[in-house]
């Protein structure tokens, strides 16, 4: 049985670590080729005037115009490779550094990851998710490695909006009941090959840490602070989901949260938000412990995911929409394949039905 591990070379995560940026920029080259959005840019400027302030590394600032399109990328790339930067570094959000994992695969330069947020698990990953100029969804495309260095900064994560770092968590909490099911099923993790002990552990470790400190962390969050749940949380979304989902696979959760995004009400909600929902369905699939759904619920309600169809947009539940979400969520490609048993539309549906219940009745 072959088995995979992919990860990042280097993950790096503290309070004020960006303040060392210059230090960390060497270790990869003299001229960085850096893509952020401006607003993010900005919230970084007095470490970035450091870096001027010290001389002895020259960044170049991509014309990166927000979206993260094959376009952007092609044009990213060029401006790198005539500038002959010798590493890229993106910072902010997904769009910014899916577009710095795709140009540094293309100019074949080291890729530094800044996140400013901890709202998926994406930094870590070996991919991105490419839209259409008008925000559509275009491809996946993965690379041949995940980025050189995942350098994460507390305390920016603690400053950005709290609903970030929740969208976070409800990402992060499915990564153990995927894992799980990928390893019932015999199922191919993302690189292709059945999961580890260790990848297992980390998933697991995952889920545990979102039981004991999501709800502290959310707090320090709201004030702005660091603290060591807020540490543990952020090491939980970023890294520890990161790693569960790519070397454990994705399952339902996954799924589900593909087939929500066909309803045009759940479009103001985060992939985390919808992945959350995604989660308790797939539970229900299962039939999983009474216990463990009641725990998830739980930790749902109390950091504030979305735990009914109300809660991600979906107000008037038709048996024509979950029709429609069910069919979306079971599509060819999709991780639902990967469940231990067979998944059809109506298993789906029913899921969904009696999920949306017990959320309600949560409530
Ligand atoms: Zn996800």
């Amino acid at each position: 049985m072959k088995k995979v591990l992919i990860s990042p070379s280097k993950y790096v995560q503290g309070e004020g670590e960006y303040n060392h940026l210059n230090d960390y920029f060497l270790q990869y080259g003299k001229k960085i080729f850096f893509i952020a959005h401006i607003d993010d840019k900005n919230r970084v400027q007095c470490y970035l005037d450091r870096i001027f302030e010290k001389n002895e590394i020259q960044l170049v600032f991509g014309d990166f115009e927000g979206e993260c399109t094959l376009d952007e990328i092609n044009k990213l790339s060029e401006q790198a490779r005539v500038n002959q930067c010798e590493a890229v570094a993106g910072l902010g959000g997904g769009k910014a550094l899916d577009t710095a994992k795709a140009v540094g695969f293309f100019i074949e330069k080291p890729v530094i990851i800044l996140p400013t947020i901890a709202s998926t698990d994406a930094p870590c990953s070996h991919s991105a998710v490419l839209y259409t100029k008008d925000g559509q969804f275009d491809r996946y495309m993965s690379f041949k490695k995940n980025p050189d260095l995942v350098l994460v900064d507390s305390q920016i994560i603690a400053n950005a909006p709290v609903r970030f770092l929740v969208a976070g968590i409800g990402d992060a909490l499915s990564t153990y009941f995927e894992a799980r099911a990928c390893q019932s099923a015999f199922a191919n993790n993302i690189p292709g090959g059945k999961s580890t002990k260790a990848a297992l552990a980390i998933a697991r470790q995952c889920y545990d840490t979102l039981m004991e400190d999501a709800v502290k962390a959310k707090k320090a969050c709201e004030c702005n602070v660091v603290t060591p749940a807020l540490e543990n949380i952020v090491e939980a979304n970023i890294l520890l989901s990161g790693l569960g989902f790519e070397s454990s696979g994705l399952a339902a959760a996954h799924s589900v949260h593909d087939g929500l995004t066909v309803l045009e009400e759940t479009h103001h909600y985060f992939h985390g938000e919808k992945v959350s929902f995604g989660t308790i369905v797939q539970l229900v699939m299962e039939n999983a412990p009474t216990s463990e759904i009641n725990e998830v619920l739980e930790l749902c309600k109390s950091v504030g995911l979305p735990i009914c169809l109300a809660d991600i947009g979906i107000v008037d539940v038709t048996q024509e929409k979950i029709k429609k979400v069910s069919i979306a969520a079971c599509a060819e490609g999709e991780t639902i394949g990967n469940m231990p048993f067979e998944v059809t539309p109506d298993v789906v549906a029913a899921a969904i039905f009696v999920a949306d219940k017990l959320g309600q009745m949560c409530k």
